[in-house]
């Protein structure tokens, strides 16, 4: 991280921890079977990248996020381990922002109170669904009471900030069963929610499924209706929709997630994991770590993908990025092409997408980035302009 551009930049860890107990049918991400045998050379050489990157890249981290996979798969003594060497080797800037994923079958007091321990304040719990037999179409191993008793410890172990990620979109799923799940889901009391569209993802069990004509999916219609009502909703409860899919009470946006979309820097830990740094204010390299146990296990600093990044690709995604966001990015009116009119407003100097924008998000970033292109306005300048920062109400 040197050659830095002046202004203040926020960092990230993400960490992946990828074992689970079972692949659920719509997961496109890198996952391995929860075996045993395993845990303890996973972390090993987990500890062995820790320490490596730690030294190479020292600068003060924001946020700590701790994904998967299910990261509460992961035994206590091997968990303990793990905080004890994050902790040891990074430097942080204060006040830290540190989440755990968990999901309902594997939560347990013994987790929760060494989280608390070390300091963790912000847990991430996969419910998915009210309905249990929704869950058993989506292939989780939980069911609904599992997912409430998870809570209950959860709140009982003092963590007050709390995410619950949900889907819609399920084949089979009605628009009153979405908003019965969303009702559900405010009861149980969390000060953050997660709202994501069911998308069919490669190599996933539901990509077979769709291409054998299997999968009955909701109609774009009923679609349309449950990305709406989530606003409706939970609205009514005080949650504030701050990203497409993301909703918080205030104070409680995720600042992890915040860096992503305001296109700041993250390192990412493990098998799979992205990491995304600046070489300048006009140029960056993005790498993935080696998707594969045993070469990780041999070498965790292997990389897979490595590319540079440069004008043209940072302002094309800082668009993409930070269209997602409520309050849109810095655009200047008279670039903004009649076909986006519909779906964006423009204010104090920056173009956000309205409630039909948030449907087509994509297509707005696309026709966006076009504009410049025409205007032959992709430089430096429309970069800095752009800016790589947006207001972060968690800072
Ligand atoms: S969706 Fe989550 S719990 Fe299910 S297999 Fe994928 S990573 Fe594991």
């Amino acid at each position: 991280m040197s050659g830095k551009p002046p202004d203040p930049i926020r960092r990230g860890l993400y960490l992946h921890l990828p074992f689970c107990r079972r692949k659920c049918r719509y997961c496109g991400f890198f996952t391995l079977p929860a075996r045993e045998q395993d845990f303890a050379p996973f972390v090993e050489a987990l500890l062995r990248e820790i320490e490596a990157k730690a030294s190479r890249y020292p600068e003060p981290l924001d946020t700590v996020f701790i994904g998967g996979g299910t990261p509460s798969t992961l035994p206590v003594p091997h968990w303990r381990r793990l905080l004890q060497a994050l902790q040891g080797h990074f430097r942080f800037r204060e006040p830290v922002e540190w989440t755990v994923e968990m999901n309902p079958e594997s939560v347990t007091p013994d987790l929760l109170a060494l989280f608390r321990d070390f300091g963790i304040r912000r847990i991430s719990l996969g419910v998915q669904s009210a309905h249990d037999e929704e869950l058993e179409i989506l292939g989780r191993i939980h069911d609904r009471a599992t997912a409430e008793r998870a809570i209950s410890w959860i709140h009982a172990h003092g963590f007050e900030n709390v995410n619950l990620d949900l889907i819609f979109g399920i084949p089979g799923q009605s628009l009153e069963s979405w908003i019965r799940s969303l009702e559900w889901a405010v009861q149980q009391g969390p000060t953050h929610l997660s709202t994501y569209h069911l998308t069919i993802e490669k190599g996933s069990v539901f990509e077979q499924w769709f291409q054998q004509g299997r999968l009955t999916l909701p109609d774009a219609q009923t679609v349309e209706a449950m990305y709406r009502v989530r606003e409706e909703v939970l609205g009514a409860h005080g949650y504030q929709r701050y990203e497409i899919s993301n909703f918080a009470k205030p104070g409680y946006e995720c600042r992890h997630n915040r860096i992503y979309w305001e296109h700041q820097e993250y390192l990412g830990l493990g098998p799979s994991a992205a990491s995304f740094l600046y070489i300048s204010d006009i140029s960056a390299r993005r790498w993935r770590n080696v998707q594969d146990l045993p070469r990780y296990l041999q070498n965790p600093c292997f990389t897979e993908e490595d590319e540079s990044l440069g004008i043209s690709e940072l302002i094309t995604e800082r668009i993409f990025l930070g269209i997602r966001l409520r309050e849109g990015i810095p655009f200047r009116r008279a670039w903004i092409p009649e076909a986006v009119q519909p779906f964006v407003t423009w204010e104090k100097g920056r173009v956000r997408l309205n409630q039909d924008g948030v449907l087509v998000a994509d297509r707005i970033a696309v026709e966006l980035v076009s504009a410049l292109e025409e205007r032959g306005a992709i430089h430096a300048e429309t970069l800095r302009f752009l800016g790589r920062r947006t207001p972060d109400p968690g800072a």
